[in-house]
């Protein structure tokens, strides 16, 4: 069955609003995944950077420490002539290698020109340190004429003319002044500062790098917040619509078809398409209903109700306790009709009667055809004092039926008529069939009401 195109469906379609959600969906979480990844990067990049600022002090530290280390065994050296504190010295410079571990990572670190400018500057004034370091531990061998083969860095340098001829003491002399000066410690003091601009320079670096990958991070986490809020969003309207769209309509749809009416067009494309679909149906139902209804009621023949629908309503009345009048009619020799006009004439001439009984009595009263020519009306809310109003209907039907203008033969009706005080009484219908007997026993034509018998009296 077609749902009538006079009524186009509006409302929103399930299918399109899934389709609609699922891509927002998906894109909001791709966009979610992204956004979460960006954000582990920077973080990432914040710690590794603090790492670095971490790495970067650690490394001062170090820097001065070996430095520190070298002066010293170099001092200690010229001081006690103690050959160990030579060997000291080149552990640290060929093993420990702290100053040169440290400037290596250094050079490592991503720097800008000027930063590496200070690590140049810290290494390039360290050689000089150490060729000075190493020239007075070679006055002191000399001086003392130790056996520096294992040391080739003491061997390989000669000393200048005007040291070779200095007496033993004058070398100490020379050796101590040398890494005691005021300029050896201004070296130092270059190397210590040249070092410390360095970091200076990669800790400020190092805090920008922070700043950028904070603000990024920040910016990542707010976007991060503002998709969950979007998707907050989105499944609640995803849990309206779905009140909305389909529950709403499945409990409204649950209480029409409970109390027996159509389905009110509500919720989605789809909901309204069913409603209308069952409305249809419903209506059509109705529609048969009433019809098989009235077919199984009534006359097919007269219109007015049958003899099944007449038992009913006696029945019904039984239970009743306000007054009636019941009449049972019979066509007078109706055999004579049939067989003188035909069975079509006979069947009008019953089309008549059925029709002058409707237009007779009120419509709170019943006509009914009981039988082949025999009829009956219940007259509702009547009593015994009302016979005349009977009377004058009967005789006025009865004159209709003998002077007709209409072609159809004349005829006559037999009625006969009871009262009851109260409802639809046992032998209302026998008290009245009685008085139709009489009617006819006397000459047919005519009305008589049923009169009580003595004894019953
Ligand atoms: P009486 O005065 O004693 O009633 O005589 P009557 O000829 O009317 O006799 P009766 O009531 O017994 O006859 C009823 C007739 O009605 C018999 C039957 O052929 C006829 N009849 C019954 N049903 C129909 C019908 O639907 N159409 C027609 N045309 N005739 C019917
Ligand atoms: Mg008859």
């Amino acid at each position: 069955m077609k749902v009538k195109s006079k009524n186009p469906i509006k409302g929103i379609r399930l299918r399109t609003i899934n389709i609609g959600m699922i891509s927002i969906s998906c894109i909001l979480y791709i966009l979610l995944i992204w956004a979460t990844i960006h954000a582990w990067q920077k973080y990432e990049h914040l710690v590794s950077s603090t790492d670095e600022y971490i790495q970067c002090e650690k490394n001062a530290a170090l820097v001065a420490d070996g430095s520190n280390y070298l002066t010293e065994q170099v001092r200690l050296y010229t001081v006690t002539l103690d050959e160990q504190y030579v060997q000291n010295y080149f552990t640290e410079v060929y093993e420990t290698r702290r100053r040169d571990s440290v400037l290596e990572h250094l050079e490592s670190y991503e720097t800008g020109q000027k930063t590496s400018g200070f690590l140049l500057s810290a290494l390039e004034y360290s050689n000089q340190l150490m060729e000075k370091e190493i020239y007075s531990m070679k006055l002191i061998a000399v001086s003392q004429k130790q056996d520096m083969k294992e040391f080739p860095d003491i061997q390989e340098v000669s000393l200048k003319p005007e040291d070779e001829t200095l007496k033993p003491e004058e070398m100490i002399e020379k050796a101590r002044e040398l890494v005691f000066s005021s300029d050896y410690q201004n070296s130092k003091e270059l190397i210590v500062s040249n070092i410390s601009s360095f970091l200076e320079e990669i800790i400020k670096d190092t805090q920008q790098k922070q700043y950028e990958s904070s603000m990024d991070l920040k910016g990542m986490m707010r976007k991060q917040q503002l998709l969950i809020s979007i998707l907050f969003i989105e499944n609640l309207l995803v849990f309206i619509l779905i009140i909305q769209l389909i529950i709403k309509p499945l409990q409204i749809y649950v209480k029409n078809i409970q109390n027996e009416t159509m389905l009110e067009i509500t919720g989605s494309y789809e909901f309204k398409y069913l409603a209308l679909t069952y409305n249809n149906i419903f209506e059509l139902n109705a529609a048969n209903e009433t019809t098989l209804r009235h077919q199984a009621e009534h006359d097919p023949l007269t219109g007015i109700i049958n003899r099944g629908a007449f038992d009913q309503l006696k029945q019904f009345l039984k239970a009743k306790l306000d007054p009636i009048a019941l009449l049972i009619i019979d066509v007078d020799k109706f055999k004579l009709v049939n067989d003188g006009y035909g069975h079509e004439t006979g069947d009008k001439v019953l089309q008549k009667v059925a029709r002058l009984l409707e237009e007779s009595f009120r419509s709170t009263d019943f006509p009914a055809r009981i039988g082949g020519d025999e009829f009956a009306v219940i007259i509702t809310d009547i009593t015994e004092d009302l016979k005349s109003v009977i009377e004058t209907k009967v005789n006025a039907i009865n004159d209709a039926l003998l002077h007709p203008d209409d072609g159809l033969p004349e005829v006559s009706l037999s009625v006969g008529a009871a009262f009851s005080e109260s409802g639809f009484s046992d032998d209302l219908y026998g008290h009245a069939d009685e008085a139709l007997y009489d009617v006819k026993k006397h000459g047919r034509c005519g009305l008589r009401f049923y009169q009580k018998k003595e004894q019953e009296e």
